[in-house]
């Protein structure tokens, strides 16, 4: 199986070096060249997995990689017990090392990154921005692993405490903590700036752990299958709907990508919070960059949401390129005629805060800001065919949220990380500055 830019102009990859890019050279993001068709087995997670990525990606040792990364030690409930929300399922695929779904695709990356390098013998450093859970998910993934180096940006004073403290805390060399004077799309642009400059890029070897890396996408493919599974054992039902909290549409992209394979989904439902570019999109086609604002749900504080290109790449086809150079240009995009497997909604911050509410009081089950926003938008619909909701972090990671919800003080089954050490390093929101500083860590901790 081969990769290509959604661009063009990067092409004839194989999976492990779209892998280790990250970003195509071009701009564009890595997708692979055909979507095989499979009839994934019913087995346990690790089985499973390996019948749903060997196909994209033969020839490496899946069953090691896959054994480690979703070994019960990490994942003590499972990788993604599904649960029962009155008539609907709640797939609870946040059980990992760092208590959001992020874990899910980060603890594969980090194995796979580790093989990779030993087999090459070269280094990677990864640069990561973060609206709160991809940090902390990627550091856990590659923390104290040999060849690789992470630098994680995270906007200054906008993401929660426990996930601020998840990151900070981790004292591995070969963790760098960053808090940028900017908001997360400020954190993505740095991001993009540096990826694009392809000399310091090569200098430097940077590899990206973001959404935009294709593993994380295929990884995340897994759970729809897993769930799709155990709904029909439990229903007899065929088809299944998911509704997924979505920011840079990284996980509802796997659930497209997981159709696109055969799988029976009835519909994919795009939630929200009040930065609603892409429940927007769905529902008129255009697609049209706002002001980020600042909600419950941090982690969908999106307006960019930068995996929507593979997508769009699969509706304009090499139209894609002219699109988007109009959309960098305009801040706005338009694409004719609907998709029937898609539907949209967002949840404002009074839905959200009800939501967790109602779901506490009926279910007696707490539910983070994210899940609430994806359960306040299926709540409002017609359903002929079980639906899903993603649950994507524990609600510790928001305890601010859920309190204000509950309106009184509520205790957590896990960790919040508060009076451990931690380390970070303030900076401005300049490209030279990030340049300068990790040209500084690599030099100086280079092996000769
Ligand atoms: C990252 C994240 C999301 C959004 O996922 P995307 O893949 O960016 O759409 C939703 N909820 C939580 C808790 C997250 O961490």
């Amino acid at each position: 199986m081969l990769y290509r830019s959604t661009r063009g102009r990067t092409t004839g990859l194989t999976f492990q070096d779209a892998v280790l890019m990250g970003l195509a050279e071009d701009g564009g993001l890595l997708i692979p060249e055909t979507i095989p068709a499979l009839t994934p087995l019913e087995a346990d997670y690790p089985e499973l997995a390996r019948s749903v990525l060997e196909p994209f990606a033969p020839g490496l040792p899946w069953p090691r990689l896959l054994a480690r990364a979703y070994a019960p030690e990490r994942w003590p409930r499972g990788v993604a017990p599904l649960t029962r929300l009155g008539e609907d399922f709640l797939l609870e695929i946040y059980h990992g090392p760092t208590y959001s779904f992020k874990d899910v695709a980060l603890q594969l990356l980090g194995e796979l990154f580790e093989h990779l390098l030993s087999q090459s013998g070269q280094e990677l450093n990864i640069l990561a921005a973060t609206s709160g859970d991809t940090g902390g998910a990627a550091i856990y993934g590659v923390r104290g692993r040999e060849r690789i180096r992470i630098f994680v940006m995270f906007p200054k004073g906008r993401i929660s405490r426990v996930q601020e403290l998840q990151m900070t805390s981790v004292l591995d060399d070969n963790v760098f903590n960053l808090a940028v004077e900017t908001d997360f799309d400020g954190c993505q642009q740095l991001l993009k700036d540096l990826s694009g400059d392809l000399e310091f890029k090569r200098a430097y070897r940077l590899g990206a752990v973001n959404s935009v890396n294709w593993a994380r996408v295929l990884a995340q493919t897994v759970y729809y299958f897993a769930a799709w599974h155990e709904v029909r054992r439990q229903t007899g039902a065929e088809r299944v709907s998911f509704c997924v909290p979505t920011g840079n549409f990284g996980d509802v992209l796997a659930g497209w990508y997981a159709a696109r394979m055969g799988l029976p989904v009835a519909r994919l439902v795009v939630a929200t919070n009040d930065n609603d570019i892409l429940a927007r999109f769905f529902q008129n086609g255009i697609y049209q960059r706002g002001p980020a604002v600042n909600t419950l749900a941090p982690a969908m504080d999106i307006q960019v949401a930068s995996n929507f290109e593979r997508y769009l790449f699969y509706r304009l086809g090499e139209g894609l390129t002219p699109a988007m150079e109009q959309f960098a240009r305009t801040g706005r995009l338009e694409v004719r005629g609907g998709d029937p497997l898609f539907e949209s909604g967002s949840a404002s911050r009074q839905d959200i805060l009800a939501t967790i509410r109602n779901v506490h009081e009926r279910h007696g089950k707490l539910i983070d800001p994210h899940t609430a926003a994806g359960v306040a938008v299926a709540s409002r619909l017609k359903r002929d065919e079980p639906l899903v909701c993603l649950a994507t972090a524990d609600p510790i990671k928001f305890p601010e949220a859920v309190r204000e919800a509950l309106g009184r003080e509520v205790s957590f089954e896990r960790d919040n990380y508060e009076g451990r050490p931690t380390r970070c390093q303030t900076m401005p929101a300049e490209a030279d500055a990030l340049r300068r500083f990790i040209a500084l860590k690599v030099d100086r901790t280079a092996p000769r």
